[in-house]
C-alpha cells in the first residue's frame, strides 16, 4: 500500500481548493482524479459561459482574470490549470477510485491502479459523470447523447433537445443559430426558472416566433433511427429526427458514497455531514463541493461550496494530528 495522510478524490475546482489548503499547511496529501484535470469543466460545451462572475469562481483568493463579466469554459480551464501547476499540486490523473474502506485506524482507498492508506479522505467527486436517463426504447442508439459539446455536427439535421434548464436551453439556441432544426421536448409547462436571466428571454422569443418548436408537458416515448414518438397533451406525435440531445441533468455517484458507509437521506439522497466541519457520519471522511446536494444538484456550485475546503482544513488542523 502507498501511504499518505490525506487523500482527496476528484480534481474539480473544489478538490483543487482542498489541495491548496493541504499544501499551505505542508500536509502530506494526494489528489486522485479519474479523468483530466477539472474533468467536468473539460466536458462542458465548448462555448459554455458560466453564470458566475470570475471572482466568484476563484479559489483561495487567487485572482481569476477574465475580460468578460462571465468567464467561459476555456478561461476557467486556464485558471484552474494555472492554479494547479503554479502551486505544484500533488495530483494523480486518469486514476479512478473504486472503493473506500474504513479500517480500524486508517482508510484503505482502492483505485484501478493502486491501493493507498490514509488517515483522512475528502470526497469531492461532483455530479457530472452519471446522466439522468430517459429510460425509453432507443435511448442506446448512437444518435442519442447526454452531453452536448458543439453545434457543427447538427447543421441541417432534425435535433430534439430534451429538457428546459440551462444546459438544454444553451444547446437549443446554439444548434438553432448554426442551422439545425430544433425541437425541444419539455416535461413541464415552461422554460426553467433558473435559466440564466439574460438567456431566458432569448429562448422564449425563439419559441414564440416558431424558430424553435417547443413541446411542453411532453415526453419522448420511443426513439428510432429516423424519427421518434412524443406524448403531448394533444396526443402522440411522430416527428422526423436525426439526433437527440437529452440534457435532463446528472446525478452523483451514490454507490461510492454508500459503499463507504455514508448515510443518505431517503428523499433527496443528501449525504449526512456536519455543516461546520464537512465531516460525514464516518469519522475522518469529509465531503466537499457539489456532491453535498444529493439529487439537488442545483443547490451547490463553485461560488457557495469553495468554502468547504477551508472548513475541512480548519477541522483537521484543530485535531493537531499532522505537524
Ligand atoms: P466537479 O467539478 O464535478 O469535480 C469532481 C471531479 O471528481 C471530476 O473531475 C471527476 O472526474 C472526479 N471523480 C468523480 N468520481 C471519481 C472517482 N471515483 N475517482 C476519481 N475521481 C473521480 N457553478 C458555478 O459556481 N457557476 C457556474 O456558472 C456554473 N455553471 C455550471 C454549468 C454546468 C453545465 C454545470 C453542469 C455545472 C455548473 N456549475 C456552476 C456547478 C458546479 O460549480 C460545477 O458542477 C463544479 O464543477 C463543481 O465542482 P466540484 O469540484 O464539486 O465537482
Amino acid at each position: 500500500d502507498i501511504t499518505t495522510d490525506i487523500i482527496i478524490i476528484g480534481a474539480g475546482p473544489i478538490g483543487i481548493a482542498c489541495a491548496l489548503e493541504c499544501k499551505k499547511r505542508n500536509w502530506n496529501y494526494l489528489v486522485i482524479e479519474k479523468g483530466a484535470l477539472t474533468n467536468s469543466l473539460f466536458n462542458y460545451p465548448k462555448n459554455m459561459t458560466f453564470f458566475s462572475t470570475s471572482e466568484k469562481l476563484e479559489i483561495d483568493a487567487i485572482p481569476f482574470i477574465s475580460n468578460n463579466p462571465k468567464p467561459n469554459r476555456d478561461e476557467a480551464l486556464e485558471y484552474y490549470r494555472r492554479v494547479t501547476t503554479s502551486n505544484n499540486l500533488n495530483i494523480n490523473l486518469y486514476e479512478t477510485v473504486i472503493n473506500i474502506d474504513k479500517g480500524s485506524k486508517q482508510f484503505h482507498v482502492e483505485t484501478n491502479k493502486h491501493t493507498y492508506t490514509a488517515k483522512k479522505v475528502i470526497i469531492a467527486t461532483g455530479f457530472y459523470d452519471i446522466p439522468k436517463l430517459l429510460h425509453v426504447p432507443g435511448e442506446n442508439l448512437n444518435k442519442v447523447t447526454h452531453y452536448y459539446k458543439e453545434a457543427h455536427n447538427y447543421v441541417l439535421q432534425h435535433v430534439v433537445v430534451v429538457g428546459a434548464s440551462n444546459s438544454a436551453v444553451d444547446a437549443a439556441l446554439e444548434i438553432y443559430r448554426k442551422g439545425g432544426y430544433v425541437s425541444m421536448v419539455i416535461r413541464g409547462e415552461s422554460i426553467g426558472e433558473r435559466v440564466k436571466y439574460w438567456v431566458r428571454p432569448d429562448i422564449i422569443n425563439r419559441i414564440e416566433e416558431g424558430s424553435i418548436k417547443a413541446y411542453f408537458n411532453s415526453e419522448i416515448k420511443d426513439i428510432r433511427e429516423q424519427n421518434l414518438t412524443i406524448s403531448t397533451p394533444e396526443g402522440s406525435k411522430v416527428i422526423p429526427n436525426d439526433y437527440v440531445v437529452a440534457l435532463t441533468g446528472y446525478l452523483p455517484n451514490f454507490e461510492l458514497l454508500k459503499s463507504c458507509g455514508i448515510a443518505l437521506s431517503n428523499d433527496k439522497m443528501i449525504p449526512e455531514y456536519d455543516a461546520h466541519t464537512m465531516e460525514s457520519n464516518i469519522k475522518g471522511l469529509y465531503l466537499a463541493g457539489v456532491i453535498c446536494g444529493g439529487t439537488e444538484t442545483h443547490k451547490w456550485f463553485i461560488e457557495n461550496s469553495r468554502i468547504h475546503a477551508k472548513r475541512i482544513a480548519a477541522h483537521i488542523e484543530s485535531q493537531q494530528i499532522f505537524s
